[in-house]
């Protein structure tokens, strides 16, 4: 089977040198084996797009030498497919009328936030309400997973996250569904992504057998935190900088991957690195947990 992995920002701003890593993992990854690496935008969310981002985020790709195949593919292109999906889980997805505020009161919170316990799973389908979410029944067999890079997750999703929002009372398709239905119409192979998204996957997972999809590899590597506990994410990259920046940019990407990579004079070009790094590449170099320093300069 041919390698295809991907990479799918989501517009709510600039990227940062978090999303730069996932980047440069999810692009050697694929580029190493010959793979395709594919581009999606993560725009299900209309209200948490930012003006003018998705150009910036494509500028920035672009400059920082990213290759991409084939076509951009655009969430909020997607509701048709959503929708399908949606339809096609009949009876397992039921409507839901339950307010944030009700569901504060009476919801127990767990590991992964609050726990859903059911209470609207006997609605049927044609409420007379204005608002509601659906969400996916779930059950209680124990959903395992081995990842390439972390422990092996299993999660009992009906006890420990519960049913949850596949389409929201917005009308908005949630995160969980339109990434599951675009990793299989992308015919994505393995999913190299933070591993802040860890505990995602048995969703996910569960969604691709509910859907009667294929189940991708997963890479979860590790989401780059500073000692005092916050996520490194905070400075944003622009296209406009100059060759040595960038050059020096990736750099830093590689070795926070664990690549090793030679000094930044060891380069002549921005092409140079992305030559070696394609060339060196080596997925069990990186670290299953990563922490820096709390000064460190991101
Ligand atoms: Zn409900």
């Amino acid at each position: 089977m041919q390698y295809i992995g991907r990479f799918a920002p989501s517009p709510s701003g600039p990227l940062h040198f978090g999303s730069l890593i996932a980047a440069t993992a999810s692009y050697l990854c694929a580029k190493s084996v010959q793979g395709q690496w594919l581009l999606r935008i993560e725009d299900v969310d209309k209200f948490r797009i930012k003006k003018n981002s998705i150009k910036r985020i494509l500028q920035t790709l672009e400059s920082y030498g990213y290759q991409w195949n084939g076509d951009i593919l655009y969430q909020s292109q997607r509701t048709e497919a959503y929708q399908q999906a949606l339809d096609s889980l009949a009876e397992l997805a039921y409507p839901c009328t339950c307010t944030r505020k009700f569901l504060q009161r009476q919801v127990s919170i767990g590991a992964y936030g609050y726990i859903y316990p059911g209470f609207c799973r006997e609605q049927i389908s044609n409420i007379d309400s204005p608002q509601f979410a659906m969400r996916l029944r779930t059950n209680n067999k124990p959903l395992c997973f081995e990842d390439s890079l972390q422990e092996s997750l299993c999660q009992d999703i009906e006890t420990e996250v519960g049913d949850f929002i596949i389409k929201r009372s917005d009308a908005m398709f949630s995160y969980q569904l339109a990434v599951v239905v675009d990793d299989a119409y992308q015919q994505i192979s393995d999913v190299v992504r933070g591993s802040d998204l860890l505990d995602n996957t048995p969703r996910q997972l569960y969604l691709q057998q509910c859907l009667g999809y294929q189940q991708p590899t997963y890479l979860h590597f590790p989401t780059a935190i500073t000692e005092d506990g916050k996520k490194l994410s905070k400075q944003n990259h622009s296209p406009e900088v100059d060759d040595a920046q960038k050059r020096q940019t990736i750099l830093r990407t590689l070795n926070f991957l664990g690549q090793q990579a030679p000094a930044i004079d060891h380069f002549s070009s921005l092409e140079d690195v992305w030559d070696w790094a394609i060339k060196n590449w080596n997925r069990d170099k990186i670290p299953a947990q990563m922490t820096l320093p709390e000064n460190y300069p991101d």
